[in-house]
């Protein structure tokens, strides 16, 4: 499959591109800055330059599937979360849509069942997060929604609990994230699935099997 990662030069999504980098897939890395690029190239991916707040459609064409792993950050404003974590891949989206790419894998996070639950300062983040999300829902693309808790730099596990709702009880690191997304990409039960993911104890694909 021809595989566009979208913040692929991300935490997680560095991770992401060296596991389809290492598989039978052929990837293809957005990333902002061409300073980046020969780090994307040594992950044997192909790469493209592409900003989610410009177009990018010509990253998206001739893909078969998009992985979104873009996030504005912890240290930018408001402004951002919504330029990036919302309108940024509704646009991802749209631009999928309108180029006939049929597979969409939406890194997310778990969101707060009540969004007044939510600390203050992070109510932004999950609104933008939570529509992003509800858009997907609502098109027409084979598309999947992992939900991951708190995102930390331990080595994976490759052991967790995957289910509609698990709640903020733990975390997850963001090697055992790729994995997910990375094994999630091919298996057709996930189609149209919006799930939470925490490290915990079963392997990943019997995790996956059972969403
Ligand atoms: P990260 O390291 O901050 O990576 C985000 C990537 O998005 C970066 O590569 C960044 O590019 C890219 N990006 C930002 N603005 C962009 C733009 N305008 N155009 C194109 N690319 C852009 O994040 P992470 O730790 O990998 O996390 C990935 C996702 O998980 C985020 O969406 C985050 O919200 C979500 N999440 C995080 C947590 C947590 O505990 N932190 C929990 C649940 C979910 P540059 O490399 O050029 O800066």
């Amino acid at each position: 499959m021809k595989v566009l990662v979208i913040g692929a030069n991300g935490q997680v999504g560095k991770q992401l591109v060296e596991l389809l980098g290492k598989s039978e897939h052929e990837v293809t890395a957005m990333v902002r800055d061409t300073d980046q690029i020969p780090t994307m190239e040594k992950l044997s991916a192909k790469t493209v330059t592409g900003n989610l707040e410009k177009d990018f459609s010509h990253a998206v064409a001739g893909a078969d599937a998009v992985i979104f792993t873009a996030g504005s950050g912890a240290h930018t404003g408001y402004d951002k979360t919504i330029l990036i974590d919302q309108e940024g891949a509704i646009k991802a989206m749209d631009t999928a849509k309108s180029l006939g790419v049929k597979r969409f894998i939406m890194l997310s996070s778990i969101i707060p069942k009540r969004l007044a639950d939510a600390p203050e300062s992070m109510k932004p983040y999950y609104a933008a997060k939570n529509r992003a999300d509800e858009y997907l829902k609502g098109t027409n693309l084979d598309y999947t929604i992992v939900r991951p808790g708190r995102l930390t730099n331990e080595p994976g596990s490759g052991k967790i609990d995957a289910a509609v709702s698990l709640g903020y009880k733990s975390s997850i690191p963001r090697a055992d994230v790729a994995h997910v997304l990375f094994e999630t990409l091919e298996q057709e039960n996930t189609y149209s699935k919006t799930f939470e993911i925490l490290s915990g104890d079963d392997s990943i694909s019997k995790a996956l099997r059972n969403v």
